[in-house]
């Protein structure tokens, strides 16, 4: 049976415990540079410039790489997407950090074969070994229309490809979607009645959905650490996984519903190739 579930993460402060970008640009010394190249270039921009800034002054890849491997992920977020992944729900990241910094992070950790899908913009080595960042949506050529997003990813675009392609014959998959940002707003507003947002306390995503949580249609759960993070997303897979063996008819008749309750969805054994 094709997973029912798509569980849908950011990456910064929410699959990770701090952002990957000024992680990096902290531990190489270019705070205050980065500060700078912000004031007249976009986020993305200002990545792929300081990064060729570091490649002048000799800093080398492998030094970015070891920085990144010391990016605070917590064991419980590792437990949640390896139980979520047990339970047979289709794992997928969205995230406007970039391609390299999240196969590096995940790749140390032994997290790569529990996505199906990395969705962020390019990031890659050139030949000179300098570490080239790219916007997901190239917007010198055009706008991706979206006025509540950064210019270089409007994350609906995304969610809404996931949507369309993961429609089921009897209805549409179930996403639970985990963010803490500005830009995890946008997306949050795509998703359905029968879908989650899990949105960080006390973070930029989960205060627009404060301030009007009649605007989302997807039932809110809240988080504010790894541990809870765990527990509510386990909460959740673990309701959707039974209601869905239930109505596959693993529970027969009404008489057997009055005996017995529901069995707990147990993960199967179930590990990446
Ligand atoms: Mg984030
Ligand atoms: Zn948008």
């Amino acid at each position: 049976m094709a997973a029912a579930v798509v569980v849908v993460f950011d990456f910064d402060k929410t699959i990770i415990d701090c952002d990957s970008d000024n992680w990096v640009i902290d531990e190489l010394g270019g705070t205050q540079r980065f500060d700078q190249l912000l004031e007249t270039l976009p986020w993305n921009t200002a990545m792929d410039t300081i990064m060729r800034e570091f490649h002048a002054q000799g800093r080398t890849i492998e030094e970015i790489a070891e920085t990144l491997k010391n990016a605070p992920l917590p064991a419980e977020t590792v437990a949640a997407i390896k139980s979520a992944y047990s339970f047979g729900c289709d794992l997928r990241i969205v995230s406007d950090a970039n391609r390299f910094f999240i196969e590096t992070i995940l790749k140390h950790h032994g997290l790569t074969g529990y996505f199906s899908e990395i969705n962020t913009n390019p990031g890659y080595v050139d030949e000179e070994g300098r570490l080239r960042i790219f916007p997901y949506h190239d917007f010198s050529s055009s706008s991706h229309g979206c006025s509540l997003c950064p210019p270089n990813m409007c994350k609906s675009k995304i969610v809404e490809r996931i949507q369309a392609s993961t429609a089921l014959a009897e209805g549409k998959k179930r996403i639970v979607y985990l963010g803490d940002g500005k830009g995890d707003y946008c997306p949050s507003l795509r998703l359905g009645a029968q879908d989650f947002v899990m949105p960080r306390k006390n973070f930029p995503l989960w205060e627009l959905v404060a301030e009007n949580p009649h605007a989302l249609r997807a039932e809110i759960h809240e988080w504010n650490d790894a541990e809870e993070q765990e527990r509510v997303l386990l909460r959740i897979v673990d309701g959707l996984v039974s209601a869905e063996r239930r109505n596959a008819g693993h529970l027969v008749s009404e008489d057997c519903k009055l005996q017995s309750l529901p069995p707990l969805a147990s993960p199967v054994l179930r590990v990446p190739n």
